[in-house]
């Protein structure tokens, strides 16, 4: 079978909810992936940041396959032995104090809505059913129908509804619009750190240190979506550090398994997590013990092979280099970490087809919502390897 034979059959036997560039890639390692002809690319999407850690990492995979021979699946309906030590790392890690460990990162949306919701109702004395969430307009959280319902992405809600109520939106950045937002029924204001999928939208300076003065002064659990931005991507192991804050909650995912396996958790850094009790919530997979292998194993690479760091050092180099593109239609250039965008003025048309040359020359990224190329490759990046993506970038884009 060749590439145009495994795209004829991804075409006509599934749902069509995706437009991927036509490039059928069959293996992977660190920063680089080959499609089915041999052919080698750099990631420079790194599965939407859930590749931090670099495809196939070694480490990773020997942990993988280790815990598969012993045990996969207990459900919580019995306890296991990797459970308990990953919420022990993972709070050291991060300063939580309690976990919830989910599967996909819309499971750690949807299941810190509920969590926020009964704190609301419980300790915070909200009337039955009438509790507030404030979100941002632009935002992405995930794909599921109350997640979507809140969304101001057209093409992500429309045809969709009826929406559960209960949420607020305001534009993203504004502490004042959150501050006029509150209400005596708020009990959360759930938000992106950086907005990833609206094109790396990086707010003010200190945005989130006011938002948690302001959530604080009313009583409002702050909640950051970290499942993009978390766990290296911006240069510190999460977003949140760059305020100096740490949120009452965190959502990671992604990365969290190195790309290996659904594996999400919310993390609770005060007493909200509390008023969830035995049959409020739960999931089959969720804290599995595979699942707790790989995001064990994920978590200490991250860490012990300096990814974090390198992240920050190659954003830097990868930002620079990109500064001295000269096309005119650029509009701007925007980074933190490896979480970079590069933004062209409405009159340059769609990005899309950059992203096709750039594949052509070996190099693959993604558009997103039209004029802006998002560049976030895996955080084992070398620093030749950044001024080759640079190079490449510089040939297609200034031509
Ligand atoms: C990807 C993403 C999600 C949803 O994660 P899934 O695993 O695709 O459900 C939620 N929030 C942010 C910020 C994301 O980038």
């Amino acid at each position: 079978m060749n590439a145009q034979d495994f795209i004829t059959l991804e075409e006509s036997y599934g749902a069509h909810n995706y437009k991927p560039l036509d490039v059928v890639l069959s293996k992977g390692r660190g920063v680089w992936v080959w499609d089915v002809d041999g052919a080698k690319y750099m990631d420079c999407l790194a599965a939407y940041s859930a590749v931090n850690q670099g495809h196939c990492h070694p480490r990773i995979l020997q942990a993988m396959t280790e815990q598969a021979q012993k045990l996969t699946l207990t459900s919580r309906a019995f306890r296991n032995d990797q459970l308990g030590l990953f919420y022990k790392e993972i709070c050291e890690l991060t300063n939580s104090h309690k976990v919830l460990p989910m599967n996909t990162g819309a499971e750690a949306v949807e299941s810190v809505i509920k969590t926020v919701r009964k704190w609301g109702y419980e300790v915070k004395g909200v009337p039955d059913n009438q509790a507030e969430i404030i979100v941002c307009d632009n935002n992405f959280h995930g794909r599921t129908i109350s997640i979507v319902g809140f969304s101001s992405d057209h093409k992500a809600k429309t045809g969709f509804g009826p929406f559960p109520p209960g949420f607020t939106s305001i534009p993203f950045g504004d502490v004042q619009a959150l501050e006029r937002a509150i209400t005596p029924n708020t009990v959360a204001f759930l938000v992106e750190p950086i907005q990833g999928e609206a094109g790396v939208i990086i707010p003010p300076d200190g945005y989130l240190r006011e938002a948690q003065k302001i959530c604080r002064q009313n009583n409002v659990v702050l909640i950051l979506d970290e499942i993009q931005t978390g766990l290296g991507r911006t240069g510190k192991l999460l977003a949140e550090e760059h305020d100096g804050i740490e949120a009452d909650l965190t959502l990671v995912g992604k990365a969290l398994s190195g790309g290996f396996y659904p594996v999400s958790a919310v993390l609770s850094n005060s007493e909200v997590m509390g008023t969830l009790r035995p049959g409020e919530h739960g999931s089959t997979f969720g804290g599995n013990p595979l699942a707790c292998a790989v995001a064990r194993e994920a978590l200490k690479v991250l860490v012990q092979e300096g990814m974090i760091d390198n992240a920050a050092r190659m954003g830097q180099r990868f930002l620079d280099g990109l500064k001295t593109l000269t096309n005119p239609l650029i509009k701007e250039i925007r980074g933190r970490g490896l979480m970079i965008g590069l933004e062209f003025l409405p009159q340059a048309g769609p990005a899309r087809p950059l992203c096709i040359q750039l594949k052509k020359k070996g190099l693959l990224c993604k558009d997103t919502h039209g004029q802006t190329i998002r560049f976030a490759p895996p955080l084992v990046i070398t620093p030749d390897e950044v001024d080759w993506a640079v190079e490449t970038i510089k040939e297609v884009v200034d031509g």
